[in-house]
């Protein structure tokens, strides 16, 4: 039976990035009997312990799905991670330079929505001049990188020692009169919840089995490599003002002892695969993808590997994250699958739950089969068929796509 300790107004499974957000949403609707479980010793421990997470919008060719998404979310995380926001611009090189005209460029940015304060073409004499890149591309003056890490201790050490268990997996989830029961693996209790958040990245998948749900996550191991060249170094003429991104991104080297520069480049993308890990052949991908994108014939072999962030991205079969209430399940909400955009993805959703959980609280009642944006993310561009691409619905048999409320008027 639960004793009165055992029962919150809110669970938060999961203590990275995602739960930090879900935090968030939570405290701004005054929320504070909460919980938050993780099976690490703190918080950010597994994936999001990550201090160089790139953040710009996805340009396509039009405006798709995904393409409107992540030009929402980019606002909003500039917003919701803006003291932990790092960094003067994203330049952003395609594929290929084969093709790639400025001027094609600007009517593409301009019919997604981009201002030229949002998004700039550079053609490859432009971007030699301002970011000592010989290449064309797309230049985002507010794009930057967030330390994931630094973000999560912000929120977790704000919390009340009554609001966290750490060292704690949870093993079983179950729904009995209205309440979520989660226990461990020897079948203690650990809490009692009328509101349950899975933010634990892989691990909602084997909990979400338990009640007969089936997310299709699988893992994708990443390195990013910190690596160090002399001053003397073919490098250090190359060297970008900005970070770069594409088939690699990159920080721009800082120099970090006498003669020494420290550059960031990343991430290897290894599906299905979950060692952590760090591999020589990864810096080695690592280096060649950085050659490649700026097309240079650097030598490798002064780019010495000096340490490396290695992670595994959770990420769901049509690569969108899950956000959002689960259709049919009172009370329970996911937010998994961030992959390789865990900073946009976890500040649109602290966006989206802040509203939501609002409106549940006005009317005293759980939307799962509706997810309730709020006027300005609507009035933003959020409408029904983004969210509803967003929802665990979409993996549901037999259950439609959750629907956003638009407010009327
Ligand atoms: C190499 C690499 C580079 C990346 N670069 C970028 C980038 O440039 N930009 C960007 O936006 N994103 C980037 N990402 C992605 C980003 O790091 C992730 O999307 C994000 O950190 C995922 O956060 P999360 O909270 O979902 O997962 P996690 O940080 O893994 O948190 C999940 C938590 O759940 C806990 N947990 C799991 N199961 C249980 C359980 N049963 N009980 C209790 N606790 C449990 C775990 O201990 C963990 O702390 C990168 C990732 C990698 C690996």
């Amino acid at each position: 039976m639960p004793s009165p300790k055992h029962i919150f107004d809110a669970v938060v499974v999961g203590a990275g990035i995602a739960g930090a957000s879900i935090v968030k949403s939570l405290k701004n609707n005054d929320i504070n009997n909460l919980l938050v479980i993780d099976k690490g010793l703190s918080g950010a421990t597994q994936t999001s312990a990550h201090s160089e997470a790139l953040c710009h919008p996805y340009i396509g060719r039009g405006p798709s799905r995904l393409q409107r998404l992540t030009f929402l979310a980019f606002n909003e995380a500039r917003q919701v991670w803006a003291t932990s926001w790092r960094g003067n611009g994203v330049f952003h090189l395609p594929r290929s330079q084969e093709g790639f005209s400025k001027e094609i460029m600007g009517e593409r940015l301009l019919e997604q929505g981009f201002t030229p304060e949002k998004a700039v073409p550079l053609s490859k004499k432009d971007a030699l001049a301002k970011i000592n890149v010989n290449a064309g591309g797309t230049y985002f003056p507010e794009g930057g990188w967030v330390n994931i890490q630094g973000a999560c201790h912000d929120v977790f050490e704000a919390l009340l020692p009554s609001q966290a268990r750490w060292s704690t997996e949870v093993d079983v989830i179950n729904f009995e009169n209205g309440c979520w029961y989660l226990q461990d693996s020897s079948h203690e209790l650990i809490a009692v919840t009328k509101r349950l958040f899975l933010a634990n990245g892989l691990g909602a998948q084997r909990l979400c089995e338990s009640i007969k749900i089936d997310l299709p996550l699988k893992p994708v191991r990443g390195q990013l490599s910190r690596f160090r060249f002399n001053h003397d170094s073919s490098w250090v003429e190359h060297m970008p003002k900005v970070a770069l991104s594409g088939k690699a991104y990159c920080l721009p080297p800082v120099l970090v002892e006498k003669d020494a520069y420290e550059w960031v480049i990343g991430s290897t993308y290894d599906e299905g695969v979950d060692d952590i890990d760090e591999w020589d052949e990864s810096h080695l991908e690592n280096s060649a993808l950085m050659r490649e994108m700026l097309g240079l014939e650097l030598l490798s072999e002064e780019l010495k590997a000096h340490s490396a962030f290695v992670g595994v991205r959770c990420v769901a079969n049509d690569r969108l994250p899950i956000i959002g209430p689960v259709k049919g399940y009172q009370g329970l909400y996911t937010l998994t699958s961030l992959g390789s955009r865990g900073v946009m993805w976890s500040a649109l959703a602290s966006q989206m739950f802040t509203e939501h959980l609002a409106h549940e609280i006005t009317h005293s009642a759980f939307l799962d089969a509706r997810f309730f944006a709020g006027a300005r993310l609507a009035a933003a561009g959020l409408t029904s068929d983004l969210a509803g691409a967003l929802g665990a619905a979409r993996f549901l048999a037999g259950a439609s796509n959750s629907k956003l409320i638009l407010p009327s008027g």
